[in-house]
């Protein structure tokens, strides 16, 4: 609040103004020089009137330094009150030391003390405005200063941290091609409607052909000429129905070879259902190929002296199975050549008779010579419809050709719904006949002996065959090895029949197992595919 502080040395002087300003309402305080010199230092002075007999030169010099220390903005209004006769010197001494001066000469009207004092007490309150004022504004200049600081501030960590991000965005970018130019897998998209879009840069090194070139139907022309119908084939069906691919097929080396690929691609979807683009991957399998091609015949050689070696096994027992037929034919022709010498009408019957047991033993010997030869020979692996109650009959004409010297009571129940099978019927014979030979020898010490057949239709989609035996079956240690190759507890055996069983079952989509069987023998069950016509 701003003070009117009044010094004079005549107190009635004094009482006098601070009378006259009362009368206005203007409240005036009667001070000593060093209160008017407190109120300025601590700059609570509104206006000050002296009288020119009021202060000495020291006390002026001392509120002059004190003025002088004063804010900028302070400027304290003084009122001197000097007698006309001295005005011109004191104005002079007082305004040197103070400043901002106005003077009132003695006698003074109270009207011009009152105007003076208004216009002081205005003019400091209006320094005090203009000083809240520029505060205010240092004030908001500051708080803006300090808000662009806090943007500026933001905005540079906001640029950074986009750098930075950027920064990592281009590493993992050239993470990702680096890694995708060194996979074998070349990535690829393709439009809703299967045409090559994009496609990786090592194509090019594949096949030497641009990525413009692939596009459209262009990529036809680097297919080997054979694979073109099947691609299409696979890729317009995988299209049709929106599921992924998987297909393989051989594409033409800038040195004009052929290398077999692996095509993969699955569709992505709109969130209405619609294929909105397909992704996929190709990569050269060729190595891969020539390996699994090599496998394939190592296998068919395997299968191939497997059953050589299984027939080496019933070697004697066809060569005694043999000898009885063989044998008869002997005796049969013996008798006739007898019977030529004294050849009599009554005896033709006898004869022709004789002939045609003959001719019966040697069919039946050129019979089993037949089978043996037919699976014995390599062949060609072709997967043909078969009909699988003869199937079975045939290789158990061979494995089971001591069965009735051994008193085997051997039986056959077809399903009649389990008749034809897409198989490759050298190989599933060979199945039957390890299936049953090692059930015809568990059957070496039984009391009981009896091996029986079965056949049966399943609901799932296959077929299904079970051989059973009477024999004394498996004990656990026995189930657990069964499969695993050169596992054998028979003197002489080579432990490969039920592996290679297994190898020939499941290349034909099939599952073989072992169950105890019914009356503590062993069952063996085998399942094959039923042809699709079938289950249609
Ligand atoms: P190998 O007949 O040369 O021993 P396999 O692989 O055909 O080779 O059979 C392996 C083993 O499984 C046989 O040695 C035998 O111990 C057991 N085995 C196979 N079939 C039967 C069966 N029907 N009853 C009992 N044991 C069997």
């Amino acid at each position: 609040m701003d003070r009117l502080l009044i010094i004079a040395p005549k107190g009635r002087d004094a009482k006098v103004i601070q009378a006259q300003l009362g009368a206005a309402q203007i409240i005036g305080t009667i001070v000593k020089p060093d209160e008017l010199l407190q109120a300025i230092e601590s700059a609570n002075l509104g206006a000050a009137i002296i009288t020119d007999d009021a202060l000495s030169d020291a006390e002026l010099a001392a509120l002059g330094n004190a003025l002088q220390a004063q804010p900028p903005w302070s400027d304290c209004p003084f009122i001197l009150l000097t007698p006309r006769y001295s005005a011109a010197r004191t104005v002079a001494r007082v305004s040197a030391a103070l400043g901002n001066v106005t003077a009132l000469e003695c006698p003074l009207h109270p009207t011009a003390l009152l105007t003076a004092a208004r216009a002081a007490l205005r003019a400091r309150d209006r320094q005090r405005r203009a000083q809240d004022y520029l505060a205010d504004r240092d004030t908001l200049a500051l708080a803006l200063e300090a808000r662009v600081v806090a943007r500026t501030t933001a905005l540079e960590r906001a640029i950074e941290e986009r750098a930075t991000a950027q920064e990592l965005l281009d590493e993992s970018l050239a993470n990702y091609r680096y890694t995708i130019e060194l996979s074998t897998l070349i990535p690829w998209t393709a439009s809703a409607t299967g045409w090559i879009v994009s496609i990786g840069q090592a194509w090019r090194i594949q096949t030497g052909a641009t990525a413009q070139e692939m596009t459209r139907g262009g990529f036809l022309r680097w297919f080997h000429p054979d694979d073109i119908d099947s691609t299409n084939a696979v890729w317009e069906d995988a299209i049709s129905r929106a599921v992924p691919i998987d297909h393989r097929n051989r594409i033409r080396a800038p040195d004009a070879s052929y290398r077999w690929m692996r095509w993969r691609a699955a569709p992505r979807f709109a969130p209405d259902g619609t294929v909105l683009r397909w992704y996929g991957t190709v990569e050269d399998i060729d190595e891969q190929h020539a390996a699994e091609s090599h496998l394939q015949q190592v296998q068919a050689d395997l299968i191939h002296v497997s059953r050589l070696s299984a027939m080496g096994t019933l070697a004697s027992t066809i060569a005694h199975e043999l000898n009885q037929p063989l044998l008869a034919i002997a005796n049969y022709v013996r008798g006739c050549r007898r019977l030529a010498d004294r050849i009599h009408v009554d005896l033709r019957q006898e004869f022709t008779e004789a002939l045609t047991a003959a001719d019966h033993s040697a069919t039946r010997a050129g019979e089993i010579v037949r089978r043996l030869r037919n699976l014995v020979s390599r062949g060609d692996v072709a997967r043909l419809p078969e009909d699988l109650p003869t199937l079975i009959n045939e290789a158990c004409g061979i494995a089971m050709l001591d069965a009735s010297t051994l008193g085997i009571v051997y039986q056959t129940h077809f399903d009649t719904n389990a008749q034809v099978v897409l198989v490759d019927r050298i190989q599933v014979q060979q199945v039957i006949i390890n299936l049953v030979r090692n059930a015809v020898e568990s059957l070496a010490g039984a009391k009981q002996r009896a091996i029986l057949i079965e056949t049966f239709a399943r609901p799932q989609g296959f077929f299904e065959i079970a051989i059973h035996d009477s024999g004394p079956g498996l004990d656990a240690a026995g189930q657990a090895q069964l499969f695993k190759p050169f596992t054998t507890s028979k003197r002489g055996g080579m432990g490969i029949g039920l592996s290679i069983s297994r190898t020939i079952v499941e290349a034909h989509g099939g599952h073989i197992w072992y169950e105890p069987g019914f009356s503590g023998g062993a069952t063996f069950r085998f399942t094959l595919p039923a042809p699709d016509e079938y289950y249609g």
